[in-house]
């Protein structure tokens, strides 16, 4: 019955994981949620306040595509004042969420049996909508000894004649890894000598600890030219349920998205338009005090994670999130079973410990498991207790 795109579909394990934590609490069992990769924090008031005035002045109706003009203009704006990047309102178009407009870049892009590089562990969803579209996804390995940093000799040795687009990810999810700048200007060098586009998805721009987000797209304007800059309202302001992702780069293939947009959703809300607007052009004193509480709980996380046995942990730089490696946990046993791979551990961590995580396997990478650190202290440092009395229970 089922088209055979769906064949290999797989819904996405992160909110999969989201909905299971909350029916679980929905019948009264206490779990504590590491899955979520979302903030804990509410959308800030003058956000809020944007919206509402939009919905009072009878900001309800179909907008342009693209974008309100006010809107693609805020981000010509935010990507000049935080990367030093120059873009034209029409090198800009808004989309329902960064995951919409990266799904609407594979769609412009990717033709059946195109190659798609991705760097490994990666984020679930891109190698799910290049395979959604006929194309190859391809995982480009990173090494836990590098913090996952971009390994720019692997990148040159997975590109073939049927390369055609590359989807960077930094600060990462689920590793939380930065790309250094080093790595990143010798990827984004390749791509112009090979005449790759590059997706930099900058999600999470704005949620770094050590050291500054840098953007490959600021490294030369060579590079520039080949880059798809995307990024979110999601992260940075605490926005997920509002749904408003964008996307900066060359105007045939900003046109060609906008022009599938047309065809599929039309624009974004109208509503979370004027709302971004503030989001991206007001005062961004909000992102600076999330931060702050971001890192406090990454140091708290990574500490009690790597003094539990059989488990360790990267710090990592960006994002909200750790990606423990748990291999030292294969072989043991419980409830009769073998621990054999990371959905064994998230298994067996919400069962014993009433704690939600996700399988590393679905990023890439079985070896580990995910645990995002967007929610209070107080739950993060209950939820490790219980993962460290659990450990204990282990038999091997
Ligand atoms: N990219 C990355 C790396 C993500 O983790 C996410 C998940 N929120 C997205 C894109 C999509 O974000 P949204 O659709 O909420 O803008
Ligand atoms: N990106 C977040 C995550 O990785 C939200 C869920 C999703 O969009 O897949 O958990």
């Amino acid at each position: 019955m089922l088209a055979d795109r769906l064949a290999t579909l797989q819904p996405s394990p992160t909110l999969a994981m989201q909905a299971k934590a909350k029916a679980m609490r929905a019948q009264g069992i206490d779990v504590i949620s590491f899955g979520a990769g979302e903030p804990d924090f509410d959308t800030p008031r003058r956000i809020k306040d944007a919206a509402v005035r939009a919905i009072e002045s009878g900001q309800t109706k179909y907008t342009e595509v693209g974008g309100i003009p006010e809107l693609r203009a805020a981000v010509c704006q935010k990507l000049k004042r935080d990367l030093g990047l120059e873009y034209a309102p029409d090198e800009v178009t808004v989309s329902c969420g960064a995951k919409h407009t990266l799904y609407n870049i594979v769609m412009a892009l990717v033709n059946p049996g195109d190659e798609v590089l991705i760097p490994s562990p990666f984020w679930v969803s891109y190698p799910e909508q290049v395979q959604l579209l006929g194309g190859v996804p391809v995982p480009v390995e990173t090494s836990e000894s590098t913090g996952f940093d971009l390994d720019p000799a692997a990148v040159r040795r997975a590109v073939t004649p049927k390369t055609k687009l590359l989807v960077l990810n930094s600060p990462g999810n689920p590793t939380g890894a930065m790309f250094s700048a080093a790595a990143l200007r010798q990827v984004g060098e390749l791509a112009v000598e090979r005449n790759l586009w590059i997706v930099s998805d900058e999600c999470y721009e704005a949620l770094t600890y050590e050291g500054r987000h840098v953007s490959i797209a600021s490294l030369s304007p060579e590079i520039k030219a080949r880059t798809l800059v995307v990024n979110t309202c999601s992260k940075a302001y605490a926005m997920t349920g509002w749904r408003l992702g964008f996307a900066a780069g060359a105007k045939p293939i900003i046109k060609a998205m906008t022009d599938i947009q047309s065809q599929v959703t039309s624009n974004p809300t109208s509503i979370t338009q004027w709302a971004a607007v503030e989001a991206l052009a007001g005062p961004q004193d909000e992102i600076a005090k999330m931060v702050g509480e971001f890192d406090r709980r990454r140091r708290v996380i990574v500490g009690a994670l790597n003094a539990m046995p059989g488990i360790r942990c990267v710090t990592p730089r960006g994002a909200f999130y750790v990606f423990p490696n748990v291999s030292g946990l294969f072989g043991k046993r419980w409830k009769g079973g073998v621990l054999k791979g990371s959905a064994d551990v998230c298994a067996f961590l919400l069962d014993e410990a009433r704690i939600a995580t996700v399988a590393g396997v679905d990023f890439g990478s079985d070896a580990h498991i995910r645990l995002s650190y967007a929610t209070g202290l107080e739950t993060i440092k209950d939820g490790m207790s219980r993962m460290a009395v659990a450990l204990r229970k282990l038999d091997g």
